[in-house]
């Protein structure tokens, strides 16, 4: 065996995969790579949510093989699934590997490749079983992702998610809790839950469960410090997730929702289950009982359709709201799904313009969202490593603010107190660190 390098793009989930790819290769005998050097295995964990992503999986898939040219390259991820024949066409791939395969890396990769990539995928079905990779803790991360959803089966008109990654299902609870023991046996602090619809957890299970059962489980064992949920839909983000969130110490104040749009008739045309009026009775849920807690915001702009009219109800929506920060992404036809053939796309240039105005927008929610909590105490968990720009400890709250503080190494990996005493032009926060948490 030799050494290998994992370049991962994309979300949560595939950060989660790369983890536990590695930790699969290591297992099998294969040693990281240093960071200038060459290595004998690249494997490159594909994105195509939208054709910027696609564009730089290309990209990254031919930078590993310029980079490393003696190296065996796998490209696996959402791309390797829905489009593999892109892929091909990139002399010097060995392996192209699906979802449904991908747990195999280590064996595929040891196959002779012969001259042409070998593509190994298929159709991810109905009685596709949930794959998991962790068989110990992930040492790379403070706060590491645990995938326990995966797939999707709404499929909304834009995305290519549930054609990428099959039908939703989920980790079983019992799998889930002996996960986060060990990962909180191993040090971890933090844990966050992530999944593609993560809301949908546990409907395909037998007997079923959901998202607000798990989370009483894990309030009652507590096995790690600290969890996180990762992006609920609006319909799915229960008064029940709200009320435990809100009554523990255990789950973090932090809330991340796709809004996508805050016209009714684009939310319609999207193909999304609920209507502005629910978004904002979410929001005001939270915020009625969480003064502090953070609300990240998905954004889609320029969909089909998508006139003057239609964005100003968007910014106005967001602008009234108590939300802290916004994800904005520019819609990007991907084909294969219904709105990539729909009438009516808005031009680029009033894509990016609209962009840009929603991401002032975010700016200034993200700066009166971080001024409003100085003076106040927050528990932060200090990360691993330094803010290279200052040298300072930085560490994040349980509310997503990331925090610079003076301190000693000892603090790193540990929950600090820390009162937040300035925030600057821009946005960085720093806090005084007053003492370990006591929790
Ligand atoms: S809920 Fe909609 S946007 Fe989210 S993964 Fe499923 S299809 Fe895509």
């Amino acid at each position: 065996m030799g050494t290998f390098k994992i370049i991962t793009l994309g979300c949560k989930v595939n950060q989660y995969e790369s983890d536990g790819l590695a930790m699969a290769l290591s297992a099998a005998g294969w040693r990281p790579a240093p960071a200038a050097a060459p290595a004998d295995l690249c494997v490159v964990n594909t994105c195509a949510v939208t054709a910027s992503a696609a564009m730089q999986g290309r990209g990254a898939v031919r930078r590993a093989i310029r980079e490393n040219p003696d190296a065996r390259i796998a490209v696996t991820g959402c791309y390797a699934q829905v489009a593999a024949e892109a892929i091909q066409e990139i002399a010097g791939v060995d392996f192209i590997i699906g979802h449904g395969d991908k747990h195999r890396l280590t064996e595929i990769i040891g196959r002779d490749p012969g001259p042409a990539p070998q593509t190994i995928r298929r159709r991810l079905g109905r009685s596709e079983p949930f794959a998991s990779f962790f068989t110990g803790p992930p040492f790379s991360r403070t706060r590491p992702n645990l995938k326990i959803q995966d797939g999707c089966n709404a499929f909304c008109t834009y995305c290519i998610v549930p054609h990428a990654r099959g039908p939703s299902r989920s980790m079983a609870v019992e799998t889930v809790m002996d996960h986060l023991k060990s990962l909180g046996a191993a040090g971890c602090r933090e844990v966050v839950l992530s999944g593609i619809h993560l809301g949908c957890y546990g409907q395909d299970l037998s007997p079923a469960a959901s998202l607000e059962f798990l989370m009483e489980r894990i309030a009652a064992e507590r096995p790690v410090s600290r969890v996180r949920l990762s992006s609920i839909e609006p319909p799915e983000l229960t008064d029940g997730i709200i009320r435990k969130t809100a009554d523990s110490d255990l789950f973090c104040r932090h809330f991340h929702i796709p809004l996508q749009s805050g016209d009714d008739g684009i939310l319609k045309r999207m193909g999304r289950p609920y209507d502005a009026a629910v978004f904002q009775d979410r929001v005001f849920c939270i915020r009625n009982r969480m003064p502090a807690a953070a609300i990240g915001v998905d954004v889609l702009v320029g969909f089909p359709g998508e006139t003057d009219a239609a964005f100003q109800n968007t910014m106005a929506l967001i602008r009234d709201l108590p939300v802290s920060y916004l994800h904005v992404f520019p819609f990007s036809p991907r084909p294969g799904t219904p709105a990539a053939t729909f009438s009516d796309p808005v031009p680029p240039q009033l894509v990016k313009a609209r962009c840009a105005a929603l991401r002032e927008l975010g700016e200034q929610k993200k700066g009166a969202f971080f001024r409003k909590q100085t003076g106040s105490t927050l528990r932060v968990l200090v990360e691993g490593r330094r803010d290279r720009a200052t040298g300072l400890l930085k560490g994040i709250s349980e509310n997503y603010i990331p925090i610079l503080m003076e301190g000693s190494d000892e603090h790193k990996n540990f929950f600090v107190d820390v009162k937040i005493d300035k925030v600057f032009e821009d946005h960085s926060v720093h806090g005084v660190a007053l003492h370990p948490s006591s929790i």
